[in-house]
């Protein structure tokens, strides 16, 4: 339990690293290449509107729209108030865009993952199950820099886990001979939220076919990045999209929106939606918001010319840093690491590159390990290779300052 006096010193400490968020208030779009703070312009490295989309005229028009037609709110969840058609289309949009037979929205990407390992991996007793069907406990193989959400999905599901060296798949062999559960669900992310580095989904496919686990992949930040049409990690591995049983995703990211998703097929996606309890006892997505990211699909579909941008702006960055010799960890994607090591050091460069322009955000612990301070920096279709450009000469500058 939390006293007042360690409230007060956690806060203090907060304010001391210069992590209050009343210091950076945007008072422009946040998702802009321009966006403003204190009355400064600032190059936004920030945010994961990797795409562009949005600000587009055609979602905001579309807001527009749908906004006098239905309203501002979503009514209540979905079980109880009804769907709404556009919620329904949106669906129908993203399992079609992903390639797979179904998919549900969820409120946000975390609330997805929250409520879907539980549904997997320890459901609900049912009626039928206790008369002559036994509930068989599942087992989690989780890797080790998982996103919160789905680290407190697991704890959630209060099931048997074992975490696997990140990105090791010869450590999650190994680490699939410790239980003696038959039920098993392996889980990774495609890109890494905070290190940009891709997973090998061969790899991990091939251990779960040779345990017969089943297998859950975070696609958040490979969603409308990764694979040429922008489909994703599965796209991009060219591995078969029955080879993976939930594939999740969210709309916050290169979607320029808000709402999480996960698709799979039909029957998985029915069973999630009539067991996962972040489904089923919280607001979802609202028409005006489903409406807005039916449109930005629409672009990411109709616009490929938009990740190809992005992509030649990843590689020209890569070979800035590279050049100034500044350490990016082993980011291979948009979602580029700079790392720093002391946290202090770290938000006084965040701090100084502000001063100069550029609005980044720096990442300590708990969000990664202590010693391991980093900047967070997205590089995104928006940018010019000028941007870049300055943007490295300020760094360089700023983290040579003792
Ligand atoms: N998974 C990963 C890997 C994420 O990075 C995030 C968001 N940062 C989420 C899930 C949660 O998504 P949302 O923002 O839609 O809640």
């Amino acid at each position: 339990m939390i006293s007042d006096n360690n409230i007060r010193k956690y806060l203090k400490l907060i304010n001391s690293l210069g992590l209050s968020s009343s210091d950076r208030i945007i008072e422009s779009s946040p998702t802009t290449l321009i966006v403003k703070i204190k009355n400064q312009s600032l190059v936004n490295f920030s945010s994961n509107n990797y795409l562009g989309v949005s600000d587009d005229d055609r979602v905001k028009h579309a807001v527009k729209k749908a906004l006098n037609i239905y309203g501002l709110g979503s009514g209540g969840s979905r079980l109880m108030t009804g769907n709404s058609k556009v919620q329904l289309e949106l669906e129908d949009k993203i399992a079609r865009f992903k390639g797979y037979p179904s998919a549900i929205t969820f409120a946000t990407g975390y609330m997805a993952n929250l409520g879907v390992v539980k549904s997997i991996v320890r459901p609900v007793k049912l009626d039928f199950m206790s008369s002559g069907t036994r509930r068989e406990d599942g087992v989690v193989f989780s890797d080790s820099l998982n996103h919160a959400s789905i680290v407190e999905g697991v704890k959630l599901a209060g099931c048997e886990k074992h975490v696997y060296e990140h990105l090791d798949s010869d450590d999650l062999e190994k680490k699939m001979t410790l239980s003696n559960l038959k039920r098993k669900l392996i889980i990774t992310e495609s890109i890494y939220s905070m290190d940009g580095d891709i997973v090998d989904l061969s790899k991990i496919i091939g251990v779960a076919k040779k345990f017969n686990s089943m297998l859950m992949v975070d696609d958040a930040h490979g969603t409308g990045v990764l694979g040429i049409s922008g489909r994703g990690i599965v796209e991009y591995s060219e591995c078969a999209k029955e080879d993976i049983d939930i594939l999740m995703g969210t709309f916050t990211k290169a979607f320029g929106g808000f709402g999480g998703f996960i698709v799979g097929s039909d029957q998985m996606i029915n069973y999630i939606r009539y067991s996962a309890n972040s489904y089923i006892f919280t607001a979802p997505i609202p028409p005006v918001i489903a409406s807005g990211l039916i449109a930005s699909i629409d672009i990411v579909i109709n616009e490929p010319e938009r990740i190809k941008k992005l992509w030649d702006n990843i590689y020209y960055f890569k070979k800035l840093l590279t050049e100034a010799n500044i350490n990016f960890l082993n980011s291979t994607s948009q979602i580029v690491p700079i790392f720093i090591g002391d946290e202090k050091k770290t938000v006084k460069t965040a701090r100084r590159l502000l001063e100069d322009g550029y609005f980044t955000s720096p990442v300590i612990w708990p969000a990664v390990k202590k010693s391991e301070a980093r900047l967070r920096v997205t590089i995104t279709s928006m940018h010019e290779y000028s941007h870049l450009e300055s943007f490295v000469y300020a760094l360089d500058k700023n983290m040579k300052v003792k």
